[in-house]
């Protein structure tokens, strides 16, 4: 491999979160076929594997994950053809919209300032009030767990809130976006304003991993945890962002175990309160 292989590699070092014991081993392929031979070598061996992308939606336990971890981030390549973006998955979110704002390619502004890669992203249909991956996928390449390759079309994959069929189809290597032409002053606006907003609205100085709870059906998650008067909360090193509710933020040296027990805290007080189970957002590994 060109790219790293570290061991015993804690993945509070790779996760938004800055929280996460070690993987057993840690993989950053650079190419295609380096992530061919990673998923290659976990199934010759017979290890669990774990694919992970920018790391921003994660909570590792402390005890940490065992197998191979693949990193997709150094695979991140981003091709402009026509009003297509090809982006490998490892491809931030940030660049993407760099690519498509030079080339006059707009669709995917909305996700400004959501800190995942490309494949991340789609896997998880990532978005905002204004739209979503889903919205803009064209097709996707993935490998399957049995290490072949295809390619699915937009027509069959299912997305809906926070989520896509690709989660059981395997791990996706590549994304094509179907863009619209715009002009790249507009986008660039609309980029700025989303970013803008976001600083004001959520408490970024502080590691995280974004909102934490999934909103309920016809409720914001965010201003339940607020209206049990969770804010400020605190367990450990983890606390209640007194900023944004659904955040949990690290102070500094949180552990998975304290950010845990803030949300079984959140999750009981809100079912007293109003009968409803706040279901996660974030996942949790090991
Ligand atoms: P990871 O967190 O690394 O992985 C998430 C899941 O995707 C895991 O199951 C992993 O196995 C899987 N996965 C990753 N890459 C691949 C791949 N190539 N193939 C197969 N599976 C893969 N989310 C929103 O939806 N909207 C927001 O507005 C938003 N704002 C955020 C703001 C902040 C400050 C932060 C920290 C997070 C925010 N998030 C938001 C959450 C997060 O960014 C998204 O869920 C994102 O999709 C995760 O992407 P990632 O690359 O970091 O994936």
């Amino acid at each position: 491999l060109q790219g790293e292989v570290l061991i015993n590699e804690p993945l509070a070092r790779h996760t938004t979160w800055r929280i996460g014991g070690p993987a057993d081993l840690l993989a950053r392929p650079e190419t295609g076929e380096e992530i061919d031979f990673c998923l290659g070598f976990a199934r010759q061996k017979g290890l669990p594997l774990h694919i992970m992308g920018n790391g921003s939606n994660l909570l590792v336990r402390d005890g940490g994950v065992r197998g191979l971890v693949v990193q997709t981030r150094a695979w991140r390549r981003v091709l402009v053809q026509g009003r297509v973006i090809r982006a490998c998955a490892g491809a931030l979110i940030a660049r993407v919209l760099d690519v498509a704002g030079r080339a006059g390619l707009g669709g995917l502004e909305f996700a400004a300032g959501i800190p995942a890669t490309i494949g991340g992203a789609v896997v998880m249909n990532a978005g905002t009030q204004e739209g979503c991956l889903g919205d803009i996928v064209r097709g996707v390449e993935v490998i399957t767990p049995d290490g072949s390759r295809y390619y699915l079309e937009r027509r069959d994959i299912t997305f809906s809130y926070r989520f896509s069929s690709l989660r059981q189809e395997g791990t996706v290597v590549a994304v094509d976006l179907a863009m619209t032409a715009s002009d790249p002053r507009v986008i660039q606006e609309r980029v700025r304003k989303n970013l803008e907003g976001r600083r004001a609205r959520q408490p970024l100085e502080w590691p995280n991993a974004g909102s934490v709870f999934k909103n309920p059906a016809g409720y914001y998650a965010g201003q339940l945890i607020e209206e049990v008067g969770a804010k400020g909360w605190r367990a450990g090193q983890a606390q209640v962002s007194t900023k944004h509710a659904n955040f949990i933020i690290n102070l500094g040296r949180a552990t998975a175990a304290d950010v845990l027990e803030l949300i079984a805290r959140i999750q009981e007080a809100v079912a007293r309160a109003f009968g409803i189970n706040l279901e996660l957002e974030v996942e949790v590994w090991g």
